[in-house]
C-alpha cells in the first residue's frame, strides 16, 4: 500500500494508451476511487442505439439528455461499473456499435455540458471522503481543471491498435489489428476535431509516451507523481 490519495488525478489521453488499466491500479494502490468517463459517454450511446437511432441523428441529442439521469457509475477500482436505468451495461458498451457511434454522441455540445456537470458531483464526493482517479478525454483541461496532477498518456497509433485489439481478442470480441487501427485514427480525428472539449493534453499536464513503457514502469511513474505533489498521506 502506498498510502491514501487526497484530491483528484486527472488521465487524459486517446484509446489504447492504457489509461484504463493504469488509472484502476493508481486508484486500487491509493485507496481511492476511480471514474472512467468514457463509460458514461458509451452508455448514453447506448441509450441512443436502443432507441433506433444512430449517434449523428438529429434526435439522438434529446435521447442521450434524456438518459442522463439514468446512469450510475460505481467507483470502484477492482469492479468498476457502469448501470443504465438500474442495469450493469458494462460489456454492451464495449462492443462494435457502440464503439462506432460514441464520438458523434460526445461531440454533442449539451450531452458533454450534462455529463462534465455530473462527473464534477461524482469527484466532490469522492474528494469529500479521499482522492479519485478520473480518466477520459477533457479530465485536465475542463472537468477538473485545477486537479493537482494531470497525466496525458500516448503512445504511436499502431501500438495503441495492438494493445486494443488484445484486449478485445481478450473479451471475445473482433480484435483485428487492421481494423482495430481504423477505429483508433477515426476517433482520434473526430475526438481532437471536434469544436467542444477536443481532446489535447492541458498546457499543465505531464506527457507520458507509453510506447516503450510497461504497465508496470507507467504504474511506477505515476506513484512517483502523486509521492512527489504530497497528494498521497
Ligand atoms: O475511453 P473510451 O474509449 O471508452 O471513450 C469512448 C469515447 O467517449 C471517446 O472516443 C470519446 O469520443 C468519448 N469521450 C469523451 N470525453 C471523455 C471520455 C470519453 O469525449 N472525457
Amino acid at each position: 500500500m502506498t498510502g491514501r490519495l487526497h484530491g483528484v488525478v486527472a488521465m487524459d489521453g486517446p484509446s489504447g494508451t492504457g489509461k484504463s488499466t493504469v488509472s484502476r491500479r493508481l486508484a486500487a494502490s491509493c485507496d481511492a476511487a476511480y471514474l472512467d468517463t468514457g463509460a458514461m459517454y458509451r452508455a448514453l450511446t447506448l441509450a441512443v442505439l436502443r432507441a433506433g437511432l444512430d449517434g449523428s441523428d438529429p434526435a439522438a441529442e434529446a435521447v442521450a439528455l434524456g438518459a442522463v439521469a439514468d446512469l450510475q457509475s460505481v467507483v470502484d477500482p477492482i469492479a468498476p461499473r457502469i448501470l443504465l436505468v438500474g442495469k450493469d451495461v458494462e460489456a454492451e458498451i464495449r462492443g462494435p456499435e457502440v464503439t462506432a457511434a460514441v464520438s458523434a454522441v460526445s461531440a454533442v455540445p449539451a450531452v458533454r455540458a450534462a455529463l462534465v456537470e455530473r462527473q464534477r458531483l461524482i469527484v466532490a464526493d469522492a474528494v469529500a471522503a479521499g482522492g479519485i482517479v478520473v480518466e477520459g478525454r477533457d479530465i485536465g483541461s475542463v472537468v477538473v481543471p485545477d486537479a493537482p496532477l494531470k497525466v496525458y498518456l500516448t503512445a504511436s497509433e499502431h501500438i495503441r491498435a495492438v494493445r486494443r485489439g488484445a484486449q478485445d481478442r481478450k473479451a471475445g470480441r473482433n480484435g483485428d489489428v487492421a481494423a482495430v487501427l481504423a477505429d483508433v485514427r477515426r476517433r482520434d480525428r473526430l475526438d481532437s476535431t471536434r469544436r467542444t472539449s477536443p481532446l489535447h493534453a492541458a498546457v499543465d499536464a505531464v506527457v507520458l509516451d507509453t510506447d516503450e513503457l510497461s504497465v508496470d514502469a507507467v504504474l511506477v511513474e505515476l506513484l512517483r507523481l502523486v509521492r512527489e505533489r504530497g497528494l498521497v498521506s
